[in-house]
C-alpha cells in the first residue's frame, strides 16, 4: 500500500509494451494520473482499441516497439511480454525501469491485498476468497490474471476495502515496491518453463517475490507440502511476515489443516473445527489446500468463523476447473480445460474413483510427463491426445493404458472419447498444455468442449 502513485507518474513519459486487457487498463490509469502514454504493441492494436487510446489522448505504435520505448522514464510491461524480449532488455541496458501492471497499480491503492500466487489454483483461490470477503459484507475487489486488471480498480478502492489480487509469475518479475498484507503461495510445480530459460529455480524465484517487500506487520501463507515452499519457507526470518501454513498431512502449529475427515484451523492461538470435508462445495483434494488457504487468510483478516464455513459450503466453483458438463449415456463429462501443465492433471485425475477417458494435449510448455505414468495406469482407461503435443503424450503415456488414440480435432475426441467409455466413467478433459495451438484460449477450448458433449 503506497496510494501516491499519481506523484511518480504526473509528467513522466511512460511506454506499455502490449496491448491486450492490462496494458490497455495500465494506459488509462496513467492517462488519467497526467503521464504521457506511448503503447507499443508487437502486433496489431484492434481498431476499437486505437479509438479508446486516442480518446485517452494515449498515443500508440503496432507492429514491433521502436527506440521511443527505451526514451521513457519508464515502461510498464504485459505478463504477455517474455523478459528477455529486445525492448525489455534494452529499456533496462538503458537503465529505464522496467515495472509489472501490479507494481504499477499497487502505486495507487489504498486497500489492503491480499495477493494469490502458485502454479496451480489461484484463480480457484482468489474467487474463493472474494466468496468469502463478500458474504462478511466488505466491499471486495477480485482482479488481476483472473479478469479485471488490477490498475482497472486500484484508484477506486477505499482503505477499508480489500483488494483479492491473482498474481501470476510474469507480473512478478518486474516488482519493486509491491507488497501485499496477505500473501498466499499454493504451491509451486514446474510451469511456464519456456519463459524461464527451462529452469525450474528462475520460474520458483519469480514466484517467491510476492513476499519480497512484506514486514513483520504483513502474513504470509504457504503450503508446507509442497517441497519447494517448505525448503524455502520452514526458517523464518525475524523481520519477515507472520507466517501461516496449511496442510493436509496432519496439524500445524499455525494456519489450517485437513485430519480425521476435517477441516482444522488455528489462528490467533486458538485451534478450531471449521467443518467437514464432505461440507466442502469443491470436490478434490487440491481444492481442500485451495480452500484452507482461502480460510486462514479470511481469518487472518478477522472474517468470522461462521462467515467463512457457510461460504465454503456455498462456493459455486469456476468454470473451465473439473466443471461437470453432462451425463450422456450413464458417461459423465467434465471439462478440465484449465488444467495447462502436468500438476494440474495429476490433481484432476487424483480427484475421480472411477475409470477416467482422459483428452489431453495441446502446446506443451517443455512438459515432462513422466510424474502422471502411475496414476494413468491406475485411472485412465483410454487416453486420446490432440494437437501439437499429441505424438509425445502418445509415446509416454499410451503405453499405461488400454487403449490409447491421437485425435485431429477436439470434436474428434469427444466422439472417439464416447466410443470408447463405458457406463459409469468419466470423459475429462484436462490437456496439461497451453491452448493456442488449436483454439484462441483455454476459455475458447473448454467452450468448444461443452459443444462437443451438447452434440452427442
Ligand atoms: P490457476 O489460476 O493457478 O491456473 P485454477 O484455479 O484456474 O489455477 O486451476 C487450474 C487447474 O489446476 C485446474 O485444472 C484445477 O483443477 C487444478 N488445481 C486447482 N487447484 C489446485 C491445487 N491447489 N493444486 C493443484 N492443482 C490445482
Amino acid at each position: 500500500m503506497i496510494a501516491n502513485g499519481m506523484t511518480y507518474v504526473q509528467g513522466k513519459f511512460v511506454s506499455i509494451l502490449g496491448a491486450a486487457r492490462s496494458g490497455m487498463a495500465a494506459a488509462e490509469l496513467l492517462s488519467r494520473h497526467g503521464a504521457q502514454v506511448l503503447v507499443s504493441e508487437y502486433g496489431t492494436i484492434s481498431g476499437e482499441k486505437k479509438n479508446e487510446l486516442s480518446g485517452w489522448g494515449v498515443s500508440w505504435e503496432e507492429g514491433g516497439h521502436t527506440a521511443r520505448v527505451v526514451e521513457s522514464d519508464f515502461v510498464v510491461v504485459s505478463p504477455g511480454v517474455p523478459s528477455l524480449s529486445a525492448p525489455v532488455v534494452s529499456a533496462k541496458e538503458n537503465g529505464r525501469p522496467v515495472y509489472s501492471e501490479i507494481e504499477l497499480a499497487s502505486w495507487f491503492c489504498k486497500a489492503p491485498i491480499v495477493a494469490i500466487t502458485g502454479s496451480n489454483g489461484k484463480t480457484t483461490t482468489t474467487e474463493l476468497i472474494g466468496h468469502i470477503f463478500r458474504k462478511s459484507n466488505r466491499t471486495t475487489w477480485v482482479c488481476g490474471n483472473v479478469g479485471t486488471p488490477f490498475s482497472g480498480i486500484c484508484d477506486q478502492c477505499e482503505a477499508s476495502d480489500v483488494v483479492v489480487l491473482e498474481v501470476s509469475s510474469f507480473q512478478l518479475d518486474h516488482i519493486q515496491q509491491f507488497r501485499p498484507s496477505v500473501s498466499i503461495l499454493l504451491n509451486i510445480t514446474p510451469d511456464h518453463l519456456d519463459r524461464y530459460q527451462y529452469q525450474f529455480e528462475k520460474y520458483a524465484e519469480s514466484k517467491m517475490r510476492i513476499c519480497e517487500n512484506q514486514t513483520s506487520s504483513d502474513t504470509i501463507i504457504f503450503n508446507v507440502d509442497d517441497k519447494y515452499l517448505n525448503d524455502r519457507l520452514s526458517n523464518a526470518s525475524k523481520n519477515g511476515p507472520d507466517q501461516y501454513s496449511i496442510s493436509i498431512n496432519g496439524p500445524v502449529v499455525k494456519g489450517g489443516y485437513f485430519d480425521r475427515n476435517t477441516l482444522f484451523l488455528s489462528v490467533d492461538q486458538q485451534e478450531e473445527k471449521l467443518m467437514y470435508v464432505d461440507e466442502l462445495a469443491l470436490r478434490g483434494r487440491h481444492n481442500v489446500y485451495n480452500s484452507l488457504a482461502a480460510a486462514v487468510a479470511a481469518r487472518v483478516m478477522e472474517v468470522r468463523s461462521d462467515v467463512v464455513r457457510e461460504s465454503l459450503r456455498t462456493f459455486a466453483g469456476v468454470p473451465h476447473r473439473l466443471e461437470y458438463v453432462r451425463e450422456v449415456e450413464g458417461i459423465r463429462y467434465v471439462n478440465d480445460s484449465k488444467a495447462t501443465n502436468v500438476n494440474a492433471v495429476w490433481f484432476a485425475l487424483e480427484s475421480f474413483s472411477e475409470p477416467v477417458v482422459l483428452i489431453a494435449g495441446g502446446r506443451d510448455k517443455g512438459n515432462d510427463y513422466a510424474s502422471l505414468k502411475p496414476l494413468v495406469t491406475s485411472r485412465v482407461r483410454a487416453l486420446i491426445t490432440i494437437g501439437e503435443a499429441a505424438e509425445k503424450m502418445d509415446q509416454e503415456l499410451g503405453p499405461c493404458v488400454e487403449d490409447s488414440v491421437i485425435a485431429e480435432s477436439l470434436e474428434d475426441a469427444v466422439r472417439l472419447a464416447h466410443l470408447l467409455a463405458k457406463p459409469g466413467d468419466v470423459v475429462l478433459l484436462s490437456p496439461a498444455c497451453a491452448s493456442f495451438d488449436m483454439f484462441d484460449s483455454y476459455e475458447h477450448r473448454g467452450d468448444l468442449f461443452r459443444q462437443a458433449v451438447s452434440n452427442l
